[in-house]
């Protein structure tokens, strides 16, 4: 595996996988790897003839500089997961590399950057914007991998690829959850055995939500009964549950709110603070 530190050099292999005709898969990641990345990698592999893996912890998108200097980084393991997968390339750059001058860029992404995580972490998807926009315009995949743990960030790609008119596909990949139930996430270090256990009822409680929706009971009672539920917790502490319209990410007040034919469903998204660490997760209402 090739671990390329500078743009330079990043740009010179780009430019000779293209000249081979060769197809590029890309995985963004901040690092700390774990399956739920892992099971990215591992399609981007499978449908790509060279695939990138990029590990930086990009500063622009935290709106939170404890949650930054908390978040964890494991280089040394996370180059080891990476080569026995057989990934061609980490991209593992500085800061300094990624903005050699401060990114002032301000992006328009519409209606789906506006509501949940973009109200509670302002700032953060246009960070988001920016660090992808560079890893699309230096790396220029064919596909890019993305988990649906972070359901609206994918919505905001797919917002920013568009105006952008990045030629690419966008590949949503499902989440990858502990026995447990918990969805897999770096922070999930963080929390103590304890804390981890309780964390489980977050998933369980968005399961049992689907209970609630098929014995009759309306998008906002469901809201409700999800959060009191979690309050009820030791350690957690919801800060939202949305349930939302999946490609407008706009609440729904009916189930029928939403058209199967243009591809939308209901989805319940939820970010919750187990102790100081924040956890987000989704569950769909479709079968
Ligand atoms: P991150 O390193 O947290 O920025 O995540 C990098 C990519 O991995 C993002 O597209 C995430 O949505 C995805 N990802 C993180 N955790 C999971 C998970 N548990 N299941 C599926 N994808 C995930």
């Amino acid at each position: 595996m090739q671990i390329i530190r500078t743009v330079n050099e990043l740009l010179k292999t780009v430019d000779e996988a293209i000249l081979n005709g060769r197809t590029i898969g890309l995985v963004p990641t901040m690092g700390a790897l774990h399956q739920g990345h892992m099971s990215l990698v591992e399609r981007a592999i499978k449908e790509n003839d060279i695939t990138f893996v990029s590990i930086f912890v990009n500063p622009t998108q935290f709106n939170n500089s404890e949650d930054l200097e908390h978040y964890p980084r494991t280089e040394a393991q996370d180059i080891e997961l990476l080569e026995n997968a057989g990934v061609d390339v980490a991209f593992i750059p500085s800061s300094n590399e990624v903005y050699p001058e401060p990114d002032n860029r301000i992006f328009d992404l519409g209606e789906v950057a506006e509501v949940m995580e973009g109200k509670m972490r302002p700032g953060h998807f246009n960070g988001v914007a920016q660090i992808v926009s560079k890893l699309f315009k230096w790396i220029k995949p064919t596909k890019a991998y993305f988990g649906e743990k972070d359901f609206q960030q994918i919505a905001v790609i797919r917002s920013m690829v568009k105006n952008e008119k990045f030629d690419l596909e966008i590949v949503d990949c499902p989440i990858s959850r502990e026995n447990s139930g918990l969805a897999r996430s770096s922070r999930n270090e963080r929390l103590t055995k304890e804390q981890r256990q309780h964390a489980a009822q977050i998933y369980k409680t968005l399961k049992q939500s689907k209970d609630w929706q098929n014995e009759g009971l309306k998008p906002s009672e469901v809201i409700d009964k999800v959060i009191a539920t979690l309050d009820q917790i030791p350690f957690l502490k919801p800060e939202y549950f949305n349930i939302v319209n999946s490609v407008t990410l706009q609440p729904i007040a009916q189930w029928s709110d939403t058209d199967l034919s243009k591809g939308e469903y209901p989805i319940g998204c939820i970010a919750v603070y187990c102790g100081d660490v924040r956890l987000i997760d989704n569950i769909k209402y479709i079968d």
